[in-house]
């Protein structure tokens, strides 16, 4: 029983009841039942777990001594760094998804989407540790995995075949990779990735950085062969840096296409002046929008910390954000925008839905977002697996 929070949008406090793992019961002063442990809530704000739809698990550096930013300024700088780095620290996928898991939850994360590095020179390595990872911490956190082809497709012969494989083994989504700027090759990463999802029934979520024309025609090919193979609704976009940097006709163009095949975008509102899809202009337009923190603590760069308030907090900024309902919509992509991506079922604060649920201490949502203040519980299925800030469970 959670005495007193206000819901999200609510206008006053009230209690909800928890029964075997969902949300029983909402209202004004419920009843206690005999033998329930009581959360005394007063002053709190109650959120639907936050979710981490774009992360990075297998590669963070979390739990490693700091490491100063080394990597060059291109997009190939930073993957060829990375590789590099990686092979000498040698660290291990699973020791490394399960410390960054473990972060990520006492930050209120109950769902995560993880892209894990699938290429030739390590086959399905990391795949193999985030899905250890996913085992043993099953009933604290849902997982779901990305194959992503980290060093291009057609580029490096044979990750297509590890990419299929790695679905076969466990992986619910294909991840692609500039199909343009990395492959020089469009029809063939895209055609290849198209393909793969269409037989094996997989969701697609594509990271595109290439900018501008670049970036807006491999938007038009990804939309055409969504619909081609009726994938509607299956297909998400991640960056698409492209989209902050169109004129306002052809953003037009490419809205309707976002809107007419349902593919969804992703942005973790990138730092500095790097271009971004603008949030607003696309989910009045009808494009569904989630969000991420991408690396954490890697060799990309050192900004990212694993908060999803903090994240639905630095879309608000960067956007230019002011009034609740913006402030609202920036949390919505750190929770039911990247619930809705993950395909979790009864995801919400109603009676029925899972619960999978935060406590802080904040008046309202815009509040949160804005102070990002301590997660004081944080509830998966019904249990409590992080209390003031910290995850219940030691670190293995
Ligand atoms: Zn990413």
């Amino acid at each position: 029983m959670i005495r007193g929070a206000r819901a999200w949008g609510a206008d006053a406090p009230g209690d909800l009841l928890v029964r075997e793992g969902r949300i029983a019961a909402t209202g004004a002063a419920l009843q206690v039942p005999e033998a329930a442990e009581v959360i005394d809530a007063a002053g709190c704000l109650l959120l639907p777990g936050l979710v981490d739809a774009h992360a990075h698990l297998d590669k963070t550096l979390w739990g490693e001594p700091w490491r100063p930013h080394q990597a060059g300024p291109t997009l190939l700088d930073k993957i060829l760094h990375e590789r590099q780095v990686l092979q000498q620290l040698q660290l291990s996928a699973r020791q490394q998804s399960a410390r960054l898991l473990r972060h990520l939850v006492a930050r209120g994360t109950t769902h995560i989407r993880t892209h894990v590095d699938i290429a030739p020179d390590i086959g399905l390595t990391g795949l193999h540790g985030v899905l250890a990872t996913r085992e043993a911490h099953r009933g604290r956190v849902d997982l779901q995995i990305v194959a992503f082809p980290q060093m291009g497709v057609m580029t490096r012969p044979g990750t297509l075949d590890l990419l299929e494989q790695a679905v076969r083994e466990g992986a619910e989504v294909l991840g692609g990779l500039d199909p343009m700027g990395i492959d020089r090759d469009p029809r063939g990463q895209l055609d290849g990735l198209f393909d793969i999802a269409a037989r094996l029934g997989c969701e697609l979520d594509v990271h595109l950085h290439d900018r501008g024309e670049l970036g807006a025609v491999t938007i038009e090919m990804i939309a055409e062969r969504t619909r081609a193979l009726g994938l509607q609704g299956r297909v998400a976009i991640s960056h698409a840096f492209c989209l902050g940097m169109l004129e306002p006709a052809r953003l037009d163009e490419l809205i309707a296409l976002l809107v007419r095949d349902d593919i969804a975008i992703m942005t973790h509102a990138p730092s500095g002046l790097t271009p971004f899809p603008p949030v607003r202009r696309l989910h009045d337009a009808g494009v569904r929008l989630f969000s991420g923190s991408d690396g954490v603590r890697d060799t990309w760069g050192p900004l990212n910390n694993g908060d999803m308030l903090e994240r639905a907090y630095l879309i608000a900024y960067r956007n230019g954000f002011r009034h609740d309902a913006d402030l609202d919509l920036a949390l919505s992509m750190c929770t039911h925008g990247g619930a809705q991506r993950l395909g979790a079922a009864a995801y919400g604060l109603q009676p029925g839905c899972t619960a999978d649920l935060v406590l802080l201490r904040a008046e309202t949502a815009g509040e949160a977002v804005v102070m990002h203040p301590v997660r004081e519980w944080v509830i998966k299925r019904g249990r409590v697996v992080a209390r003031g800030g910290k995850c219940l469970w030691p670190e293995a």
